[in-house]
């Protein structure tokens, strides 16, 4: 079943002589129970293509449709409700809240929806990210690593329709990177969770099911990959 379809999208920053073509036309359906990959050098329109997905940037034509809901033809709160009820998301700079532990982060977006959180869904992925022992630890001790884990935690544990990942691994070092890269893949088939990853780190595409290659805005190669 796809449950992420973008229709012709097109997104330009810019005007006259300072206009980019940062997503040109650009078609994709998304497989539910996927893991994808969006790989490309720098500037060649991965964040830009991501954000249009997942309903932070508007495109300036095109659609974009999750579980069939066409997310441009909502309006702003409707979009905000659908993204906080539906999305999950992983950033580059892990986008914790210092002055919380570990288990208030992840419980944190459940709480601002006034969502009841599901303990022995969010420990086990406490488990399986291995953080059981710094469930009760502030974010200022634990290693990027573990940052990011609790990031993931925390993306998953509003059991999204789909989990967006922006660079997941750009500020961890290649040891790290892969630990990480393994435990969400680890918890994305437990769970048959989504993801669409954007990276630049080949080795850390590998991981996925499918990888979308974007040059100068453009797919230019889309390849499905043999992972159990
Ligand atoms: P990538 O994620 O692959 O590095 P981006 O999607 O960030 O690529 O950028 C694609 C192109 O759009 C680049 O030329 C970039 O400079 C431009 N761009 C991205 N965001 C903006 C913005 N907010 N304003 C103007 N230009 C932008
Ligand atoms: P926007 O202001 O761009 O509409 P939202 O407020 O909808 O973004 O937040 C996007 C996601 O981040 C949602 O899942 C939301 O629950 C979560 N979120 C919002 N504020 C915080 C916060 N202070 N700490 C952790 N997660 C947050």
């Amino acid at each position: 079943m796809i449950i992420l379809e973008g229709k012709n999208l097109r997104k330009t920053y810019g005007y006259a002589e300072n206009k980019v073509d940062a997503i040109k036309n650009i078609s994709i359906e998304i497989e539910e129970g996927s893991f994808v990959a969006v790989v490309g050098t720098s500037g060649s329109g991965k964040s830009t293509l991501l954000h249009v997905l997942a309903g932070l940037v508007k495109p300036n034509a095109g659609k974009v449709y999750l579980q069939g809901e066409s997310l441009y033809d909502m309006n702003d709160d409707r979009l905000t409700r659908l993204r906080r009820r539906k999305m999950g998301f992983v950033f580059q700079f892990f986008n914790l809240i210092t002055t919380h532990n570990v288990i208030e982060n992840i419980v944190l977006p459940i709480h601002l929806d006034n969502r009841q959180v599901d303990e022995e869904y969010v420990d086990e992925i406490i488990d399986l990210l291995k953080l059981k022992e710094k469930k009760y630890a502030f974010i200022h001790e634990l290693s990027g690593g573990q940052q990011q884990r609790v990031a993931i935690a925390r993306a998953l544990a509003s059991k999204p329709a789909i989990i967006f990942a922006d660079e997941p691994t750009g500020n961890l070092d290649a040891k790290s990177s892969q630990e990480v890269i393994q435990l969400l893949k680890i918890v994305q088939r437990k769970y048959h969770e989504t993801v669409i990853m954007v990276t630049h780190d080949e080795m850390i595409a590998n991981v996925a099911d499918r990888i979308l290659r974007i040059e100068d805005g453009q797919i230019i190669q889309d390849t499905a990959q043999k992972n159990e």
